[in-house]
């Protein structure tokens, strides 16, 4: 058996059997590339579902983390550590919101924000203001209230019963919004972008209408940004691109470079809901975590990773409109900097096994959409070879008559 083999046989014996994984064992990484352990590369257009966004082994964060590993990991909440208030005030100079709570993922971050919309909720208007609105096809996490929220059926089914009071509405849809949103909302939560549900975003006019029915209704405008945000979109957070502010807004993947950290970030206004005692973790917001993050948020800045994002966002996206006007199977291609999709009519999955024996890393979801979410320092020449990829694996090209339509 070789290594490759025995590691996967292991898994197979002593896990959980919750992951379809690819038949690869990565082992290193530099930059935008990873080697299994035959030191095969592969170009990384998933960067960890989208939180190394430096790449790996970014030297900065490499340093970061010998230097407080040495000196201290973990504090427990009981005290105070040199970092969680300072990326605390980074974060809100960065939102224009006020107050940060630290969690050690996602998911953890939706449950806080839930958390606080409830607690503010019943201040405003009683026990019976704790209703949420959602959207259909969106993605917010695995915990109970998490899933709650996560209008997709394959994810909730089995698991019930669910928060109830949670009422889903199609996205962009302003006449169900409204007839979903009362003084008994507490929050409305949706993703600007969505990621796992095949990246589609939010019409600036939607958001617009979700900004003025939870100020009409003093319901909270939740915003989940754990995948589009930290930099993502092109800007440091996706509300900005829109021009809608929310009240809270959840981050998590990229924010300390591959360690677990979440948080979400609240308006002062509904963070007064909350007193000592009623949240708490005992890892989030710990010193290596935060030490790290901070260092994450300056290195977008001190390295213009945000141009970097746009300049060649932009150009995936014209190598991908190219491929929808000549391949058959490619329809069309959604998202902007660097969370894309190229939605396909046919299964996807094979088309990113196949990318594999090709040296490239991409990832499918919704079956028929090949995300992309590839590091912040992904270069022109990067985009070239993924679709150079793509083309000799999409097969059928469009007839020319086609191509002249
Ligand atoms: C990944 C993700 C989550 C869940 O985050 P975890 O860290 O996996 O708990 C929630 N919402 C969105 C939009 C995500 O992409």
């Amino acid at each position: 058996m070789t290594d490759t083999e025995d590691i996967i046989q292991r898994e197979r014996n002593f896990l959980l059997q919750t992951y379809s994984r690819y038949p690869l064992v990565l082992q290193r990484g530099k930059g935008v590339f990873l080697y299994d352990l035959e030191g095969k590369k592969y170009l990384d257009f998933v960067a960890g579902l989208g939180v190394n966004a430096l790449g790996h082994a970014h030297p900065r964060i490499v340093k970061a983390i010998r230097e407080q590993a040495a000196k201290v990991i973990h504090l427990s909440n009981l005290y105070y550590n040199e970092y969680q208030g300072k990326l605390a005030e980074k974060l809100c100079s960065l939102s224009g919101l006020q107050r940060v709570f630290f969690s050690n993922s996602g998911t953890e971050a939706i449950e806080g924000s839930i958390k606080l919309a409830r607690l503010a909720g019943h201040r405003a208007g009683g026990n019976a203001k704790s209703q949420l609105v959602a959207l259909e096809g969106s993605y917010h996490g695995r915990t109970f209230g998490s899933m709650s929220l996560t209008g997709q059926d394959k994810y909730r089914k089995g698991f019930e019963p669910l928060l109830e009071d949670v009422t889903f509405v199609p996205r962009d849809d302003v006449g169900a919004l409204r007839a979903a949103v009362n003084e008994n909302t507490c929050a409305i939560v949706l993703e600007p972008i969505f990621g796992e549900g095949g990246i589609h975003e939010c019409s600036t006019e939607f958001l617009q209408q979700c900004r003025a029915l939870a100020d009409q209704h003093h319901a909270a405008l939740i915003f989940d940004e754990i995948q589009c945000g930290l930099g993502r979109s092109g800007n440091i957070f996706a509300f900005q691109t829109f021009g809608v502010t929310p009240d809270i807004v959840a981050i998590a993947k990229p924010i300390a470079a591959g360690l677990p950290l979440g948080a979400f970030l609240a308006k002062a206004e509904f963070a007064s809901a909350i007193s000592a005692g009623q949240h708490g973790t005992t890892f989030g917001g710990g010193p290596l975590a935060c030490r790290v993050a901070l260092e994450y948020l300056a290195i977008l800045e001190e390295e213009k990773l945000l141009e970097n994002v746009a300049r060649v966002g932009g150009y995936l996206q014209q190598e991908l409109k190219a491929l929808v006007g000549k391949y058959a199977a490619a329809q069309e291609v959604r998202g902007r900097g660097l969370i894309q999709g190229l939605q396909l009519d046919i299964p996807a999955r094979p088309i990113v096994e196949q990318a594999l024996a090709e040296g490239v890393l991409f990832n499918s979801t919704q079956d028929t959409v090949v995300r992309f979410l590839p590091p912040f320092l992904l270069e022109e020449k990067h985009v070239d070879k993924g679709v150079r990829v793509l083309k000799k694996l999409l097969g059928k090209k469009r007839r020319k008559t086609d191509q002249a339509a």
